[in-house]
């Protein structure tokens, strides 16, 4: 196992550089996510054969000067995607058009990758598919299309088994998290996850700082280095304010520690709204009035309407309704003291008397009550009296590992950070 990871690493290490030529191809499809218009802002990309690897010259080895790579797209058509890999050739436009599996991918399959063989003269020489089946995590299908010597065109249809490799890659914060993590072509999901996992630590919406540093170490699922999916962070270091912060992720628990094995999750979430790509933006624009909670008796979070709004802990629903001036509001007892009420919802999703868990979607911000504009009013009452929410996360505990588990881990958390740390220096390396 250990090995395992470390022959990964190094392979992610090795292939930092094409990894980053590989994502150029544009915003790949990750896992089942809505793949957006981001698809549609791809570029194709042509690159000589040289550069290739065994298996993407197999479909005509000796007669290809070019091979050009893209994805396809919504409302894609053979001459569509034709004209962006540069080919003219009448021949071959015919045969796709009349090939029903061919119609059917460029219709119902936006984002398959596309591998292209061209020969000197700009015709089609080949032509490779390959693409994502919702229900199989762990593979891919393919579709090769290759032009006989004797003008006739082969057909071979097959699986292939992803393979995930690590992807080490870092970056540095000059306005906000995600035009970091754009820059370095990381994928959102990815950047979500990170905000998470060091949400107890640092708030991604205030506490960022010009030239605060991070390193993430993840997983992708892909076919011959042609990356399909992406995984899950495998650990992640973020230096906030010259503070280092580390987490690496421990399968046997399902859970990240940092180097010391102390989880980065507690009982309670640090705030009730996920971090993505719309809550930050707003957050910037709509600042939350955290200085001021004394005053305020809670925190808002500015945000669109419709954004999920989760409990902070598991508890009790104790009121799920309208109240004057907050709008409809739902309040959850999570224990003999604490209390949390999140006011101003669009929608409720839950009803009195029910259990929640930690981490539940209980309805979806809103204005309603007296708001001037979307956005969550959260608070907190310890024993009746309203506390700074903020700090409730803080003090509730974290779950540390056992003396084996500990044993188990520190190995593992070792090679990590090696490899974190020296993907940092490589990529500042580089990047000077
Ligand atoms: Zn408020």
């Amino acid at each position: 196992m250990l090995h395992a990871l470390r022959g990964k690493l190094m392979v992610g290490g090795v292939l930092l550089g094409s990894a980053i030529a590989l994502t150029a191809f544009g915003l790949a499809p990750h896992g089942n996510e809505p793949t957006p218009d981001s698809a549609i802002a791809s570029v194709s990309t042509v690159t000589a054969s040289e550069a290739l690897s065994n298996s993407a010259a197999d479909l005509e080895p000796s007669a290809l000067p070019l091979v050009a790579d893209t994805q396809t797209r919504r409302g894609e058509t053979v001459r569509s995607l034709l004209q962006r890999l540069d080919v003219e050739d009448a021949a071959a436009e015919t045969y796709l058009r009349e090939h029903a599996e061919v119609r059917r991918l460029l219709n119902d399959e936006p984002g398959a990758r596309v591998k292209a063989h061209i020969n000197a003269q700009g015709e089609l020489t080949g032509l490779r598919f390959t693409w994502l089946d919702a229900r199989k995590a762990q593979e891919a299908s393919q579709l090769a299309l290759s032009l006989q010597a004797d003008g006739q065109w082969q057909e071979t249809t097959s699986q292939v088994a992803l393979t995930p490799h690590t992807r080490l890659v870092s970056g540095t914060i000059q306005s906000s998290l995600f035009a970091a993590t754009d820059a370095q072509n990381i994928p959102d999901s990815i950047a979500v996850s990170v905000a998470e996992i060091f949400a107890n630590d640092i708030d991604f919406r205030r506490d960022l700082r010009k030239n605060d540093r991070f390193t993430i170490a993840y997983e992708e699922w892909g076919v011959e280095g042609e990356m399909m999916r992406t995984g899950r962070v495998l650990a992640a270091e973020f230096v906030n304010k010259g503070r280092a912060l580390q987490a690496i992720w421990f399968e046997a628990k399902g859970d990240y520690f940092d180097g010391k094995g102390q989880s980065s999750k507690r009982q309670f979430l640090s705030s009730p709204m996920k971090f993505s790509r719309v809550t930050s933006g707003f957050a910037m624009r709509f600042h939350p009035i955290q200085k001021t909670w004394k005053r305020h008796l809670g925190v808002d979070y500015g945000a669109p309407t419709g954004t999920p709004v989760r409990s902070i802990g598991s508890g009790r629903v104790v009121f799920a309704g309208q109240q004057r001036g907050y709008g409809n509001v739902v309040e959850i007892q999570h224990d003999g003291q604490n209390r949390t009420l999140y006011a101003h919802l669009s929608r409720i999703f839950v009803r009195k008397g029910q259990s929640v868990e930690r981490e539940q979607d209980i309805g979806a911000v809103g204005s309603t009550g007296w708001a001037t504009g979307p956005h969550l009013h959260f608070e907190l009452r310890v024993n009746g009296v309203h506390q700074d929410p903020l700090l409730l996360a803080k003090r509730s505990k974290a779950l540390t590992l056992s003396k084996s588990e500990l044993a188990q881990f520190k190995p593992i958390a070792k090679d990590m950070l090696a490899a974190l740390s020296a993907g940092g220096s490589t990529q500042t390396a580089s990047a000077r």
